[in-house]
Protein backbone atom coordinates (compact mmCIF):
# COMPACT_ATOMS: atom_id res chain seq x y z
CA UNK A 1 0.00 0.00 0.00
CA UNK A 2 1.18 3.22 -0.86
CA UNK A 3 0.04 6.67 0.49
CA UNK A 4 -1.86 7.84 3.37
CA UNK A 5 -5.58 7.28 3.39
CA UNK A 6 -7.23 10.66 2.36
CA UNK A 7 -10.80 12.62 1.58
CA UNK A 8 -12.56 14.15 -0.61
CA UNK A 9 -15.05 16.90 1.33
CA UNK A 10 -17.11 19.32 -1.26
CA UNK A 11 -19.47 21.03 0.81
CA UNK A 12 -22.67 21.07 -2.24
CA UNK A 13 -23.95 25.11 -2.14
CA UNK A 14 -22.68 25.14 -5.83
CA UNK A 15 -20.78 23.19 -8.48
CA UNK A 16 -17.51 22.10 -8.28
CA UNK A 17 -14.83 24.28 -9.84
CA UNK A 18 -11.38 23.55 -11.18
CA UNK A 19 -9.55 24.70 -7.69
CA UNK A 20 -11.61 21.49 -6.24
CA UNK A 21 -10.21 19.70 -9.72
CA UNK A 22 -7.17 20.16 -8.38
CA UNK A 23 -6.62 19.92 -4.90
CA UNK A 24 -8.68 16.48 -5.18
CA UNK A 25 -5.93 15.47 -7.65
CA UNK A 26 -3.52 15.87 -5.33
CA UNK A 27 -5.45 14.26 -2.26
CA UNK A 28 -5.47 11.36 -4.73
CA UNK A 29 -2.24 11.27 -6.03
CA UNK A 30 -1.27 11.27 -2.34
CA UNK A 31 -3.25 8.46 -1.24
CA UNK A 32 -2.30 6.26 -4.00
CA UNK A 33 -3.82 2.79 -2.98
CA UNK A 34 -4.52 3.93 0.26
CA UNK A 35 -7.63 5.10 -1.04
CA UNK A 36 -9.84 8.03 -0.20
CA UNK A 37 -13.11 8.84 1.39
CA UNK A 38 -16.05 10.82 0.66
CA UNK A 39 -17.37 13.21 3.06
CA UNK A 40 -20.38 15.38 1.80
CA UNK A 41 -20.52 18.28 4.08
CA UNK A 42 -24.03 19.13 4.03
CA UNK A 43 -24.45 20.24 7.41
CA UNK A 44 -25.89 23.87 6.56
CA UNK A 45 -29.39 22.98 4.94
CA UNK A 46 -30.12 26.24 4.31
CA UNK A 47 -27.24 26.35 2.24
CA UNK A 48 -26.25 23.11 0.62
CA UNK A 49 -28.54 21.85 -1.75
CA UNK A 50 -29.07 18.03 -3.12
CA UNK A 51 -28.94 18.65 -6.93
CA UNK A 52 -25.24 20.08 -5.85
CA UNK A 53 -24.72 16.87 -4.26
CA UNK A 54 -25.99 14.78 -7.17
CA UNK A 55 -23.46 17.35 -9.60
CA UNK A 56 -20.69 16.62 -7.57
CA UNK A 57 -20.29 13.04 -7.81
CA UNK A 58 -21.14 13.07 -11.47
CA UNK A 59 -18.51 15.51 -11.49
CA UNK A 60 -15.99 13.72 -9.56
CA UNK A 61 -16.26 10.64 -11.54
CA UNK A 62 -16.18 12.52 -14.64
CA UNK A 63 -12.94 13.34 -13.50
CA UNK A 64 -11.91 9.88 -12.51
CA UNK A 65 -11.33 10.55 -9.06
CA UNK A 66 -12.82 7.99 -7.01
CA UNK A 67 -14.07 6.48 -3.70
CA UNK A 68 -13.62 2.88 -3.89
CA UNK A 69 -10.77 2.05 -1.40
CA UNK A 70 -7.80 -0.42 -2.16
CA UNK A 71 -8.40 -3.97 -2.60
CA UNK A 72 -7.01 -4.59 0.93
CA UNK A 73 -9.24 -2.60 2.68
CA UNK A 74 -12.61 -3.18 0.62
CA UNK A 75 -14.98 -0.05 -0.71
CA UNK A 76 -16.36 1.93 -2.15
CA UNK A 77 -16.00 4.18 1.03
CA UNK A 78 -18.58 6.75 1.03
CA UNK A 79 -20.18 8.79 0.00
CA UNK A 80 -20.69 9.89 3.90
CA UNK A 81 -23.20 13.02 4.65
CA UNK A 82 -22.68 15.22 7.11
CA UNK A 83 -26.43 15.80 7.39
CA UNK A 84 -26.68 12.23 8.50
CA UNK A 85 -24.29 12.10 11.33
CA UNK A 86 -25.84 14.20 14.07
CA UNK A 87 -25.32 11.56 16.86
CA UNK A 88 -21.93 11.83 16.40
CA UNK A 89 -21.44 15.42 16.60
CA UNK A 90 -23.31 15.65 19.67
CA UNK A 91 -21.40 12.83 21.29
CA UNK A 92 -17.97 15.13 20.66
CA UNK A 93 -19.68 18.24 21.81
CA UNK A 94 -20.69 16.23 25.08
CA UNK A 95 -16.79 15.10 25.45
CA UNK A 96 -15.61 18.84 25.19
CA UNK A 97 -18.36 20.18 27.11
CA UNK A 98 -17.51 17.44 30.13
CA UNK A 99 -13.54 18.57 29.64
CA UNK A 100 -14.42 21.98 30.51
CA UNK A 101 -12.75 23.51 27.02
CA UNK A 102 -15.94 24.71 25.68
CA UNK A 103 -18.45 27.22 26.91
CA UNK A 104 -21.89 29.09 25.29
CA UNK A 105 -21.67 31.81 24.05
CA UNK A 106 -24.40 34.15 22.95
CA UNK A 107 -22.47 36.88 21.11
CA UNK A 108 -23.32 37.49 17.36
CA UNK A 109 -20.69 38.24 14.71
CA UNK A 110 -21.38 41.71 15.03
CA UNK A 111 -20.65 41.38 18.47
CA UNK A 112 -17.48 40.02 18.22
CA UNK A 113 -16.78 42.66 15.31
CA UNK A 114 -17.51 45.57 17.33
CA UNK A 115 -15.77 44.40 20.53
CA UNK A 116 -12.52 42.78 18.30
CA UNK A 117 -9.43 44.87 17.48
CA UNK A 118 -8.18 45.48 13.65
CA UNK A 119 -9.06 41.87 11.81
CA UNK A 120 -5.86 39.88 11.28
CA UNK A 121 -4.19 38.90 8.08
CA UNK A 122 -4.56 35.39 8.25
CA UNK A 123 -8.03 35.10 8.57
CA UNK A 124 -11.10 36.70 7.26
CA UNK A 125 -12.67 36.60 10.89
CA UNK A 126 -11.54 39.29 13.53
CA UNK A 127 -10.25 37.58 16.25
CA UNK A 128 -12.93 36.80 19.49
CA UNK A 129 -12.05 39.11 22.02
CA UNK A 130 -11.01 37.56 25.83
CA UNK A 131 -13.71 40.55 27.25
CA UNK A 132 -16.33 38.56 25.85
CA UNK A 133 -15.45 35.14 27.64
CA UNK A 134 -18.07 34.56 30.39
CA UNK A 135 -16.71 34.65 34.22
CA UNK A 136 -18.82 31.02 34.63
CA UNK A 137 -21.54 29.14 33.30
CA UNK A 138 -23.41 26.27 34.13
CA UNK A 139 -23.04 22.57 33.17
CA UNK A 140 -25.70 21.74 30.31
CA UNK A 141 -26.40 18.28 29.11
CA UNK A 142 -27.24 19.61 25.63
CA UNK A 143 -26.22 23.00 23.58
CA UNK A 144 -29.83 24.51 24.06
CA UNK A 145 -29.91 27.24 20.96
CA UNK A 146 -27.12 28.79 22.09
CA UNK A 147 -23.54 28.56 19.89
CA UNK A 148 -20.79 27.05 21.96
CA UNK A 149 -17.19 28.04 21.24
CA UNK A 150 -13.72 26.60 22.68
CA UNK A 151 -11.62 28.21 24.86
CA UNK A 152 -8.08 28.62 23.24
CA UNK A 153 -4.95 28.82 25.60
CA UNK A 154 -3.79 32.47 24.41
CA UNK A 155 -0.67 33.18 23.59
CA UNK A 156 0.31 29.54 22.64
CA UNK A 157 2.44 28.89 19.32
CA UNK A 158 0.60 25.56 17.68
CA UNK A 159 3.38 24.39 15.06
CA UNK A 160 2.58 21.55 12.86
CA UNK A 161 4.30 19.75 9.57
CA UNK A 162 2.38 20.14 6.33
CA UNK A 163 3.37 18.17 3.24
CA UNK A 164 3.68 21.62 1.13
CA UNK A 165 4.21 24.62 3.54
CA UNK A 166 6.77 23.11 5.39
CA UNK A 167 6.50 24.27 9.08
CA UNK A 168 3.45 26.34 9.96
CA UNK A 169 2.91 28.08 12.95
CA UNK A 170 -0.30 29.58 14.22
CA UNK A 171 -0.70 31.50 18.02
CA UNK A 172 -3.78 31.31 19.72
CA UNK A 173 -5.49 34.34 20.70
CA UNK A 174 -3.13 36.10 18.05
CA UNK A 175 -3.85 34.44 14.70
CA UNK A 176 -7.48 33.25 15.78
CA UNK A 177 -9.55 33.01 18.95
CA UNK A 178 -12.13 31.33 20.93
CA UNK A 179 -13.84 29.51 18.37
CA UNK A 180 -17.34 28.04 17.19
CA UNK A 181 -17.74 24.61 17.46
CA UNK A 182 -21.29 24.28 17.78
CA UNK A 183 -24.10 27.14 16.55
CA UNK A 184 -26.97 28.41 17.60
CA UNK A 185 -28.90 26.61 14.92
CA UNK A 186 -28.06 23.66 16.61
CA UNK A 187 -25.86 22.25 14.30
CA UNK A 188 -22.16 21.26 14.71
CA UNK A 189 -19.77 24.12 13.38
CA UNK A 190 -17.58 23.37 10.71
CA UNK A 191 -14.08 22.84 12.82
CA UNK A 192 -15.78 19.88 15.39
CA UNK A 193 -17.55 17.96 12.23
CA UNK A 194 -14.56 17.84 10.62
CA UNK A 195 -12.34 16.49 13.08
CA UNK A 196 -14.96 14.43 14.05
CA UNK A 197 -15.72 12.86 10.90
CA UNK A 198 -11.07 13.06 9.65
CA UNK A 199 -10.90 10.99 13.02
CA UNK A 200 -14.21 8.31 12.65
CA UNK A 201 -13.25 7.88 9.26
CA UNK A 202 -9.78 6.70 9.44
CA UNK A 203 -8.17 9.66 7.74
CA UNK A 204 -4.55 9.50 7.82
CA UNK A 205 -3.66 12.67 5.63
CA UNK A 206 -6.19 15.64 5.56
CA UNK A 207 -5.68 17.44 2.10
CA UNK A 208 -7.60 20.84 1.41
CA UNK A 209 -6.87 24.51 0.04
CA UNK A 210 -4.34 26.07 1.87
CA UNK A 211 -7.04 29.10 3.01
CA UNK A 212 -7.90 26.09 5.93
CA UNK A 213 -4.42 26.84 7.52
CA UNK A 214 -5.48 28.55 9.99
CA UNK A 215 -7.94 26.37 10.73
CA UNK A 216 -5.76 23.27 10.99
CA UNK A 217 -4.41 24.69 14.37
CA UNK A 218 -8.12 25.27 15.53
CA UNK A 219 -8.18 21.47 14.68
CA UNK A 220 -5.16 20.28 16.44
CA UNK A 221 -6.68 22.03 19.85
CA UNK A 222 -9.52 20.11 19.32
CA UNK A 223 -7.57 16.60 18.11
CA UNK A 224 -5.71 17.45 21.68
CA UNK A 225 -8.88 17.74 24.15
CA UNK A 226 -10.50 14.73 22.72
CA UNK A 227 -6.74 12.87 23.52
CA UNK A 228 -6.64 11.85 19.55
CA UNK A 229 -3.59 11.64 17.38
CA UNK A 230 -3.98 14.36 14.95
CA UNK A 231 -3.53 13.33 10.83
CA UNK A 232 -0.80 14.49 8.79
CA UNK A 233 -1.75 17.07 6.94
CA UNK A 234 -1.03 18.83 2.92
CA UNK A 235 -2.68 22.56 2.17
CA UNK A 236 -2.20 22.63 -1.23
CA UNK A 237 -1.90 25.88 -3.03
CA UNK A 238 -5.24 27.86 -4.08
CA UNK A 239 -6.53 28.08 -7.69
CA UNK A 240 -6.67 32.14 -8.72
CA UNK A 241 -8.21 33.68 -11.76
CA UNK A 242 -6.42 35.80 -13.98
CA UNK A 243 -6.42 38.81 -12.00
CA UNK A 244 -4.66 36.81 -9.09
CA UNK A 245 -8.67 36.52 -7.01
CA UNK A 246 -9.22 33.24 -5.23
CA UNK A 247 -12.21 31.94 -7.22
CA UNK A 248 -15.30 31.72 -4.97
CA UNK A 249 -17.86 28.58 -5.49
CA UNK A 250 -20.08 30.01 -8.47
CA UNK A 251 -17.23 30.70 -10.81
CA UNK A 252 -18.59 31.48 -14.24
CA UNK A 253 -16.88 29.53 -17.00
CA UNK A 254 -15.01 27.44 -14.52
CA UNK A 255 -17.29 25.23 -13.26
CA UNK A 256 -15.62 21.40 -14.07
CA UNK A 257 -19.25 21.09 -16.12
CA UNK A 258 -18.70 24.02 -17.52
CA UNK A 259 -15.26 23.00 -18.90
CA UNK A 260 -16.35 19.84 -19.46
CA UNK A 261 -18.98 20.96 -22.11
CA UNK A 262 -16.87 22.82 -23.30
CA UNK A 263 -14.61 20.25 -24.38
CA UNK A 264 -11.58 19.65 -22.30
CA UNK A 265 -10.53 16.52 -21.02
CA UNK A 266 -10.74 15.48 -17.42
CA UNK A 267 -6.90 15.57 -17.22
CA UNK A 268 -6.81 18.92 -18.54
CA UNK A 269 -9.01 19.95 -15.65
CA UNK A 270 -7.56 18.48 -13.04
CA UNK A 271 -4.19 19.85 -14.58
CA UNK A 272 -5.65 23.07 -14.26
CA UNK A 273 -2.52 24.85 -13.11
CA UNK A 274 -0.40 23.67 -15.85
CA UNK A 275 -2.90 23.76 -18.48
CA UNK A 276 -3.93 27.66 -17.54
CA UNK A 277 -1.57 29.97 -15.99
CA UNK A 278 -4.86 31.03 -14.60
CA UNK A 279 -5.23 32.45 -17.94
CA UNK A 280 -8.57 33.27 -18.74
CA UNK A 281 -8.43 33.01 -22.77
CA UNK A 282 -8.29 28.77 -22.01
CA UNK A 283 -11.65 29.25 -20.03
CA UNK A 284 -15.03 29.30 -21.90
CA UNK A 285 -17.34 32.50 -20.53
N1 LIG B 1 -15.91 21.25 2.89
C1 LIG B 1 -14.85 22.20 2.76
C2 LIG B 1 -14.90 22.86 1.39
O1 LIG B 1 -15.55 22.40 0.49
C3 LIG B 1 -13.50 21.55 2.96
C4 LIG B 1 -13.22 21.31 4.38
C5 LIG B 1 -11.95 20.53 4.65
O2 LIG B 1 -11.35 20.02 3.71
O3 LIG B 1 -11.60 20.42 5.81
O4 LIG B 1 -14.32 23.89 1.22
Amino acid sequence: MSGLRGRLAPTPTGFLHVGHARTFAVAAERAGTAGLVLRIEDLDRARCRPEFTAAALEDLAWLGLDWTEGPDRGGPHGPYRQSERTAWYLDIWRRLEAAGVIYPSPHSRRDVEEAATAPHETDAEPVFPPSLRPARWDRAPAPGGVAWRFRVPDGRVIEFHDALEGRVRRTAGVDFGDFVVWRRDDLAAYELAVVADDHAMEVAEVVRGADLLTSTARQILLYESLGWLPPAWCHAPLVCDAAGNRLAKRTAGLAIRDLRDAGLSPAAVRDWRNASGASRSTAPT
